[in-house]
This record gives structure tokens, sequence and C-alpha cells, in this order.
């Protein structure tokens, strides 16, 4: 089993904010860092030694990219295929390929946990319009390349999915039961090389327009709860084979059972916490497993919350961060994004406090402040 020791150089696919928050724990460590997009000043570029702009399909780049560094790891999970490929033609690529392909494609995601027995809500594969069956109040999703609620439309009959289908162009889909959920909660799962596995604390997701807004960790779960979504997501690390993290979102039904929505084999939104509130990150900990290093504790410091800062903060022009900043527990992230359009993810604010609850309040109070001018 390869170490990849501090000096070396680790490859992003994708090049987003987790790229960017990956290349600065790995940074600190002492890491070289090359990222590969279509995309340049990027969040990731902005960090990393060397950023390389060119198309995921241009196969001879991306395996020059992967011959120059040690290992390859990836920040976004649509990465095509057969980049991934390529990459592990010249090096090490972890987690591998076969992990993308089923969390890439809702449809294999949802298959794969439903043939493995893990809980899911019910659900129909869509390839024809007579696979549209009723199953009541639900939410059509395509199969492919689709993240914070992208690609989705609630529909409420056979009728209303038949339109919804036609909209998105008759593509493979997902028609998904609606979860009458009392919370939405995750949890991150670490996985090293040598199958050592740790989790974070669940966190409590609150989402506004399928985006997630606030997360708060640790989750008020009860101890049988808490065990039993720890247990799911070291089930899917081991099934998977999973080098390096995984996030596992879950629905908790009002009859208190857990079902999971989807899963994530990177470093997740809801553990962006993790930097501020516990002894190690969940970037860090994506590098040191990428690079078989031990993994390190996971153990809160303090409860801690995060919101999300979306460009709509800059509806009414620069917000006004010193205000934000005057709360001493506030910790702000920023991601070096030039354009800040609504729904795009261009920030975050992270507090921590002794309860998530007053955690919550904190970065709810410091993002409202964002949109006050000073005078
Ligand atoms: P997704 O991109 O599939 O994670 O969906 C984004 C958000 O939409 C979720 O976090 C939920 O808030 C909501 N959502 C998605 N699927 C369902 C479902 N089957 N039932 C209820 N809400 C859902």
């Amino acid at each position: 089993m390869k170490t990849v020791l501090p000096g070396s150089t680790i490859g992003v696919l994708g090049s987003g904010q987790l790229g960017r928050m990956f290349a600065i724990a790995a940074r600190r460590m002492g890491y070289r860092v090359h990222t590969y997009s279509p995309d340049r000043d990027s969040p990731t570029g902005q960090i990393a030694d060397i950023e390389i702009d060119a198309p995921y399909e241009d196969l001879d780049r991306v395996r020059a990219f992967a011959s120059a560094v040690d290992v390859v790891t990836f920040e976004f999970e649509n990465v095509p295929a057969a980049t991934a490929e390529a990459a592990a033609e010249c090096a090490l690529v972890r987690p591998a390929g076969n992990v993308l392909h089923v969390t890439q494609h809702r449809l294999r995601e949802k298959m794969f946990l439903r043939d493995h027995g893990f809980p899911v809500t019910r659900f129909a594969a869509i390839r024809e319009a007579s696979d549209l069956i009723d199953i009541g109040p639900a939410i059509l999703k395509t199969a492919g390349f689709g993240y914070d609620g992208k690609g989705q439309y609630r529909v409420k009959s056979v009728t209303d999915a038949e339109g919804a289908w036609n909209v998105m162009g008759r593509t493979e889909a997902v028609l998904e039961a609606i979860v009458d959920f009392d919370a939405e909660l995750s949890v991150i799962g670490v996985r090293g090389v040598d199958g050592e596995c740790v989790f974070y604390a669940p966190s409590w997701n609150q989402h506004t327009d399928g985006i997630l807004d606030v997360s708060s960790a640790p989750a008020p779960l009860g101890e049988k709860l808490q065990n039993e979504a720890i247990e799911i997501t070291r089930a899917l690390l081991e099934q998977l084979d999973v080098t390096g993290v995984l996030c596992v979102e879950f629905f908790l039904t009002r009859d208190g059972q857990l079902l999971i929505n989807e899963l994530a084999p990177r470093p997740h939104n809801s553990g962006h916490l993790t930097i501020d509130a516990c002894i190690t990150s969940q970037f860090e900990q994506q590098l040191r497993s990428v690079c078989g290093l031990p993994l390190g504790s996971t153990q809160m410091l303090r409860p801690a919350a995060m919101a999300n800062l979306l460009g709509d903060v800059w509806a009414a022009g620069e917000p006004n961060w010193a205000a934000a900043c005057a709360i001493p527990e506030i910790k702000l992230h920023l991601y070096g994004k030039l354009a800040p359009r609504p729904g795009r993810k261009m920030g975050h604010l992270t507090a921590t406090a002794d309860s998530p609850h007053e955690a919550e309040q904190l970065v709810r109070t410091a993002r409202a402040r964002l949109l006050n001018r000073p005078a």
C-alpha cells in the first residue's frame, strides 16, 4: 500500500469550493496541489500550485495531468467515468472509479441501495412513458448530473409526472415518493487505506428551495438513532470499498425511521463546520485517506453551526463583512468566486457555541447582519 507523504503532489479533478478547502488542508500539511477542470481562476486554482484549464473529455491532457502527480482525487462526483479511467492509467485514483460510477447516477445509486438492503424511499425507474406509475405525491429527478435540487419536479399525479418528464426531455429519471420527514440529517464517514473507519457526529440540515441553508451539529438524536445512522454509513463505506470520505444524507421520518436520500463520495457542505469545530476537518481526512496516512480524530471541540452564503446575499451590493465578523465566534469562509449569481454557493459562516442551537442563532444573526449596510 503506497503512502503519499508530505512534499508529494495531489491532483484534484474539479476546481470548486470543495477542492479549495481540500487544497488549503493539503498545503497546510506541506503537499503540492494540481487541479484540473474546464475553468480558470477557479476556487481551487487560486490555492493550487498548478491549475490546468481543459475539458474533462481531453483524455490526453487528463493523462498528462495524472502523470505529474502522486495520487488523484476528485472534488465532485460528476467527473465523467472516462476521465477517471484515463487518470487511473497514469496514477493512483482514490476513491476508485467504481464509487463514482454508482454515486454519479441517481438511479444506479438508488438501485444499489435498495438491492443491498439499505433503507430508501419508494421509487420507480423511469426509462419510458409506461414506467410512470402512480406512487402518490412524488418528485421526479433526472438520473444523471443532478445536485442541490436541480433537475427536480414535484408532482401530484401520473399526469403531472408525464408533463414534468416531457419538460425534462424524456431522459432517464427516478420518480421518488415524497418523504414526510421530521428532519434531514447527514453522517460523514471516512475510510482509510487499511479499512479503518471514523465518523463525525451527525449534522442536522435545513434546506431552502432544495439547497442546504443551515447545518448544525451534533444533531439532537438519541443514541440509538445516532448509532443506526453511523452503522449504515460504515456499511456503505465498506460495500462501496471507499478510500476517502463518504457523506450519507438521511431523512428522519415522522415515525422515527431513517431513510437514505443520497450519497456523496467526498466532503460535503454539511461537514464544512468540521473545519472550525473538530480536531480534524473533513478535508484533512480526505487528504489523509487518499494519501494512506492514519486518520485524525473526528472529535468536536464545541457544538457548531454553518450557514451558506449564496449569491443572493450580494443582491443589494457588497455584504457588510465587518458587521458579521464583529460577532467574535463567527468564522468567515469565502470561495473566491467572482460572479455572485443567485443560488450560487459563494461562501459560508460557521459559529461555535455551548449548544448547536446557540451556534445556529449566531450564524443566522451574522448572516442577517451582512445585509445591513453601514450607514
Ligand atoms: P436532493 O438533491 O435529491 O438531495 O434534494 C434536495 C432536497 O430536496 C432534499 O434535501 C430535500 O429537502 C428535498 N427532497 C428531495 N427528495 C425528497 C423526497 N423524496 N421527499 C421529500 N423531500 C425531498
